[in-house]
């Protein structure tokens, strides 16, 4: 139950009394030592949330829920879409595995504040890993089973890590891509050696083991199970790198205490979810989506959570939606219209427990979002996210009684509790810039950032005045507190002086029926200074729609000024390995 009804009840105790507030969500977490203070000023001039007080989060996550009768409930269920396997893990179930290769770890000499790299596709046995090190205290990395082994290397030497943890083999579609070549290249570069390698060995291809150096993952899961140790509420939990979109790979530190109390905080609050429901998300376990809401929150609260192995179809969602009677669906836009494109060949849906489905991770136009609510008939709405805060800043409340007001319905929303979005304060009358947060962040954001072989104040994300943290994304907050984005800062185009984003214009293009996905970018323009050039991917490849059509509609909804007049059909748009639009490379090529 929460204790407000409406919207603004609930931000203004978070803001005005934030001490009660954050004491108050904290009984969502089991504690050892219960937390006396909430937000603590460090010495580096960062804070640290319930410093103090002591718990453990594979405990919050198991045991409790197992000590309360939910063992025989199904914890996580796991769907392969390569394979179409699909495994079902109870509380139980996963408990023991879990405190078995907790175990199996110690017996590698892995012990508390140690790291452990991660490399693994999205699997039940990254969810034990990642677990199994909260038990013991060690201090997880998961990295993305998709980077190559130059990334890895980098990542291995950032973080120093005891123990590796991979899979045999991942795939790609359904091809299977074995992982020893992609490990070996990058132990062979990397500076650092690890005490030992864990490999999964998976049916499709197992892996030859090195003898002294790789361990059998299912053979150390029977080692003796170990208890959950205490940790302070401001001890590490994990470190996750930020993806190549915000910049050069920096390590974020999540604590304990702040990030089980906020994600326990929003389930109830944002996706309205309780003990027993059923959450699904499409992202990958080696993204901060994954990590938040593929495994620490649902579990945290008592839920099912159903985690998916590769690009899951638009087939293979709806038959878990109904199978699993998923309550609340969390996706990407890029996923969305993967589904957009596959559901022509489809029937409508009838998902009577679905409640609403969540996307976030980049800007989803209304069209889109338009779609996606007359396919599912449920409300569905986006959020704002970042890797470093590890739960959205802005979001849309289904926990409260209050219905959202329809306005909000294609935007990011209003800000989630504690987090205090201001427009670049040295522009006071700028309608729109650069979104900062003034200080201190919630429970649940970065603890601080690894570097050099230890964890620092983020000061890299300080503005000048050291009083706010840089989002580096523009946007709009309007007299109800909603924000409106405009895109990374990076994005903005200034035409003749007048600043327009590629994402307003993306807005207008993606609206045109024979769009199925576009983006925006600044060229040189010897007139004006920049100009826009639209690079669009038609539904059907044989009757794309014209150019004209495309900057009309553009000049007609934004003015003439804008002056879009280039538009480039491709076949795909470059991105990311997390799946984002990458607006830089074509920038480029531009
Ligand atoms: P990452 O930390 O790599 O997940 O990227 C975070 C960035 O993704 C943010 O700074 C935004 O630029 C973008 N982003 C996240 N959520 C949204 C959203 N709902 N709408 C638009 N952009 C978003």
């Amino acid at each position: 139950m929460l204790p407000w009804t409406t919207y603004e009840a609930m931000y203004n105790a978070a803001i005005n009394q934030p001490e009660q507030f954050w004491l108050d969500a904290a009984r969502r977490v089991t504690w050892e030592q219960p937390p006396v203070t909430a937000c603590h000023a460090r010495a580096d001039g960062w804070h640290d949330w319930f410093a103090g007080a002591t718990l453990n989060t594979c405990h919050n996550a198991l045991d409790r829920h197992v000590q309360s009768g939910r063992g025989m409930q199904a914890a996580l269920i796991w769907h392969s879409c390569a394979t179409n396997e699909r495994h079902i893990i109870t509380y139980q179930e996963l408990l023991g595995r879990v405190s078995g290769f907790a175990g199996g770890l110690r017996s590698l000499g892995v012990g508390q504040g140690d790291h452990v790299l991660i490399v693994m596709p999205t699997m039940v046995e990254t969810v034990i890993a990642m677990l199994a090190c909260a038990r013991i205290g060690a201090v997880h990395v998961v990295v993305f089973a998709g980077y190559a082994g130059a990334e890895l290397a980098q990542r291995i030497d950032d973080v120093a890590p005891k123990v590796i943890i991979s899979a045999s083999c991942s795939f790609q579609g359904r091809k299977v891509v074995p992982s020893a070549p992609v490990l070996d290249a990058a132990l062979a570069t990397a500076k650092h050696r690890p005490l030992a390698c864990v490999v999964v060995q998976r049916p499709a291809c197992p892996a030859a083991l090195m003898p002294a150096r790789d361990y059998d993952f299912h053979t150390l899961e029977h080692s003796a199970a170990v208890d959950p140790v205490s940790l302070r509420s401001e001890d590490p939990l994990y470190i996750l790198h930020t993806s190549g979109t915000t910049g050069t790979a920096k390590g974020i530190v999540r604590d304990n205490g702040g990030h089980a109390v906020a994600l326990a905080l929003s389930m109830a609050l944002i996706y309205d979810c309780k003990p027993g429901d059923t959450f699904l998300t499409t992202s990958d376990l080696g993204w901060v989506v994954g990590h938040s809401y593929g495994v620490y929150a649902p579990l945290i609260s008592g839920c099912t959570s159903v985690i998916v192995e590769g690009g899951a179809s638009a087939s293979a969602i709806r038959a878990l939606c109904s199978d699993y009677k998923v309550r609340c669906l969390f996706t990407t836009p890029t996923q969305m219209r993967l589904m957009r494109q596959e559901s022509r060949h489809l029937s409508g849906v009838i998902l009577p427990a679905l409640a609403h489905i969540f996307v976030a991770g980049e800007y989803a136009d209304p069209t889109l979002l338009g779609w996606a609510r007359s396919y599912f008939r449920k409300p569905v709405v986006n959020h704002w996210w970042q890797t470093e805060t590890g739960w959205s800043i802005t979001a849309h409340f289904f926990g409260l009684e209050e219905q959202e007001p329809a306005a909000l319905q294609n935007d990011i929303g209003r800000p989630a509790p504690g987090f205090n979005p201001v427009i670049g304060p040295n522009l006071p009358h700028e309608p729109c810039g650069e979104i900062v947060l003034s200080l201190p962040l919630p429970p649940g954001c970065l603890a601080g950032v690894w570097k050099e072989g230890a964890i620092r104040a983020p000061t890299v994300y300080l503005d000048e005045t050291g009083q706010y943290y840089r989002t580096f994304d523009e946007g709009m907050i309007d007299a109800a507190r909603a924000v409106h984005m405009l895109g990374r800062s990076d994005d903005v185009i200034k035409v003749a002086g007048r600043r327009i984003s590629g994402v307003q214009i993306e807005k207008i293009i993606a609206s045109h029926p024979a769009v199925h996905a576009c983006a925006v970018v600044a060229v040189p323009d010897d007139l004006r200074g920049q100009r826009p050039v639209a690079y669009v991917v038609p539904l059907d490849a044989a009757s794309p729609p014209s150019c004209e059509e495309i900057t009309g509609q553009v000049s007609h909804a934004l003015g003439r000024w804008v002056g879009l007049r280039e538009v480039r059909f491709v076949r795909h748009l470059p991105t990311t390995v997390s799946g984002k639009i990458r607006r830089r490379s074509l920038s480029v090529c531009s």
